[in-house]
């Protein structure tokens, strides 16, 4: 008979550790869902403090957010939730300054994605509480409207994603009036190939130094283009 001895040696596990954006754009450390806002910085240590006021668990990584300890427990239970809506909030401000599609396609389509419990979707933000500043983000990029027909056109507008022409004509037709024309040479072809095609004016999208944004569509696959 033979006996075995085992030692197990128990550790406390530490935890994953990974980083998000607070709503405001600070960085927040997550462990165990649960999450960290920056309290210190030394040249060596970054010390974290739960952002739960009163909690009194930290974390101190290194300068380059390599976890080095875990210090006192939570008062609290973690906010999974929360922090399924943070992410989910975040992809739609990263989309919304990255992509031009309408934001609440974004919102929609990111939602559905995240597949986030009830109790997270009992707190998401509707899309219109989550809009203003996600509006913001998109028009810190956007270029201003400007206020006078002088003006340069950036080529995010005036060329198509595979960089060919979408500004096809550019011209002053008289000292003060200028028309500007966009269509890709694929979309012309359609066009000169429809056997209908519709035609509108309108002046209540118009920027005011214009006075008309005039679209032509024409009909392909029984759908108007
Ligand atoms: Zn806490």
């Amino acid at each position: 008979e033979a006996f075995v001895t085992l030692t197990v040696e128990i550790q406390a596990k530490s935890p994953a550790i990974s980083f998000i954006n607070s709503n405001k754009g600070k960085p927040l450390l997550v462990a165990d869902e649960y999450t960290f806002k920056l309290n210190k910085a030394t040249t060596t240590t970054k010390y974290w403090i739960c952002t739960i006021n009163g909690c009194a668990a930290k974390v101190h990584t290194d300068s380059t957010n390599l976890l080095m300890k875990t210090v006192g427990n939570h008062s609290h239970l973690p906010e999974k939730e929360k922090l399924e809506v943070r992410e989910v909030r975040e992809k739609i401000k990263q989309r919304a300054i990255n992509e031009t599609i309408p934001i609440p396609r974004i919102y929609d389509e990111e939602c559905a994605k995240a597949m986030l419990s009830t109790t997270a979707i009992a707190i998401l933000p509707s899309e219109r509480e989550m809009n203003s500043g996600i509006n913001k983000a998109r028009r810190a990029i956007t270029p201003i409207i400007p206020t006078t027909q002088v003006f340069d056109i950036p080529e995010s507008f005036s060329k198509t994603l595979n960089k060919n022409d979408f500004l096809i004509t550019d011209k002053m037709i008289t000292r003060r009036q200028r028309i500007l024309l966009f269509s890709t040479s694929e979309q012309l072809k359609m066009l000169f190939a429809a056997e209908t095609v519709f035609m509108d004016g309108t002046f209540s999208t118009c920027p005011s130094m214009f006075d008309q944004v005039y679209t032509i569509h024409a009909i392909k696959y029984d759908q108007c283009e």
